[in-house]
């Protein structure tokens, strides 16, 4: 025989499997329940688009869009021969320029009152893999588009993102709030940044050296230690906002103190996209290592616009899923998870027709229930269930066929009922109701 190749996941990607991904289903519903409770509907989005979308929007001097996309020419799809043959398309990186596409697309901006939207799905970046990093991972983002820029709105998009958090146990967080300014003040700020870095040019890392022409915003976000210093000194966008954007920020805080969400500000919280206006905020979470950032987020007036839709004023966030889930996984802080409930411990030929119709009567009733297929003898039945994690053994053998009352046994302490069909039922709903709230 030939050696078969063992065939691996690609780099950077994973399975996310049993019981994690019990773990991922109640995390990600979470998430539907409290947007939902903020009226905020889901729109479901292809994971790929042409990539001048994200070059666009993104914009093309961030990371994200100069190295860490995959994008591919694909070949042509129309029939028509003078069309495109083989348009640049990327997987997402993101999915902000995606739901900006869908809502001009769609005309969504004579919807009554603003447009309130979450999607949650995969993302891929080829970055490099690490705890918490991965090549493709996943998001959950809520996005609000209308006419209003009011405080309010960021403020009570910032609430359900962190009423989201409570909701799931992540409570070792930090908001971090800034304000960078919008397109009459923003420019001035960044050419005075730039003058300034200009002069410290020399102490700086190729990377920040690099960025003073490019992106100086982006220098703020270094992490290097040695430059720290050194942008300590760099004058601050706070000192060079306009009233308007000042007044903004200053409501922002209010409404967030209104609403009981505890924030800290950080001025050189600038993001790494380039969409962003005024409000930026990031929640970082603990037992993260380096990968610490759980949600990015902020205001994009404008975005809309600059792909060619109706002027616009708009925010979001999106949440790192791997690194949310990864967080509350090292607190500790797991929820109590519907597992397996009943383990049918069927014994003799003559039991199973009985065993396959209440088993279906169990499931029926909304419990997860386990039925081998094949005759078992008794004790491997009982180690069987044991070792799937079964809550309740249901027993059925010859005597409880012909009583029509069924042993049920909890395999924590081994308490045994002898229960009717409709007692059975009865008291495994009632019992669940009680355990899964
Ligand atoms: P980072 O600085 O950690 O690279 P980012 O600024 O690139 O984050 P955003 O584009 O704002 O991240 O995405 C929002 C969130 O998505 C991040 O806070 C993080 O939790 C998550 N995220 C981003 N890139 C990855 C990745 N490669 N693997 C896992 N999660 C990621
Ligand atoms: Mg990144």
């Amino acid at each position: 025989m030939t050696e078969q190749k063992q065939f691996r996941a690609i780099k950077g990607t994973r399975d996310i499997q049993p019981p994690d991904s019990t773990l991922w289903n109640w995390f990600e519903q979470s998430a539907r329940d409290v947007f939902e409770s903020y009226n905020f509907r889901e729109i479901r989005l292809p994971i790929f688009e042409e990539t001048s979308l994200f070059a666009r929007s993104v914009g093309g001097e961030t990371d994200i869009v100069s190295k860490e996309m995959y994008s591919f020419p694909d070949r042509s799809t129309s029939s028509d021969a003078t069309a495109d043959a083989g348009d640049l398309i990327s997987l997402r990186p993101e999915a902000t320029a995606s739901t900006m596409r869908a809502y001009i697309e769609h005309g969504m901006h004579a919807l009554p009152g603003n447009v309130k939207l979450y999607y949650m799905g995969p993302m891929f970046r080829r970055e490099r893999p690490q705890k918490g990093r991965y090549r493709q991972f996943y998001q959950i983002g809520a996005e609000v588009l209308g006419q209003s820029d009011a405080p309010a709105i960021d403020a009570e998009v910032i609430e359900m993102l962190m009423t989201f958090f409570s909701r799931v146990g992540l409570i070792r967080t930090t908001l971090y709030i800034n304000s960078i300014g919008d397109k009459n003040c923003r420019p001035q700020y960044v050419e005075l940044l730039r003058a300034e870095l200009r002069k410290v040019k020399d102490q700086l890392g190729a990377d920040s050296q690099r960025r003073i022409e490019t992106n100086p915003l982006r220098v703020l976000d270094s992490k290097i230690p040695q430059e720290q210093e050194i942008i300590a000194k760099l004058p601050k966008i706070s000192e060079h906002s306009c009233d308007a954007c000042r007044e903004h920020f200053a409501k922002l805080k209010e409404e967030l103190k209104l609403r009981g969400v505890s924030y800290q500000e950080n001025w050189r919280l600038v993001r790494g996209l380039d969409y962003y206006t005024r409000t930026t905020f990031e929640v970082i979470a603990e037992g993260l290592g380096s990968q610490n950032a759980v949600c990015g987020g902020g205001r994009y007036d404008g975005l809309v616009e600059l792909l060619g839709g109706p002027p616009t004023k708009g925010i979001g966030f999106a949440i790192g899923t791997d690194r949310a889930i990864l967080s509350i996984q090292e607190s500790g802080n797991l929820p109590k998870l519907p597992g397996l409930d009943v383990f049918v411990a069927w014994l003799g030929l003559e039991a199973y027709p009985t065993a396959v119709g209440l088993t279906k009567k169990l499931r029926e009733a909304g419990l997860s229930v386990e039925l081998p297929g094949e005759e078992m003898k008794f004790k491997k039945s009982l180690n069987l269930a044991d070792k799937l994690g079964a809550r309740y053994a249901l027993i059925i053998g010859s005597d409880e066929v012909a009583t029509g009352r069924f042993t049920l046994k909890r395999l924590a302490d081994a308490d045994q009922k002898k229960l009717s069909e409709y007692e059975l039922l009865e008291y495994l709903e009632s019992e669940r109701r009680g355990t899964r709230g």
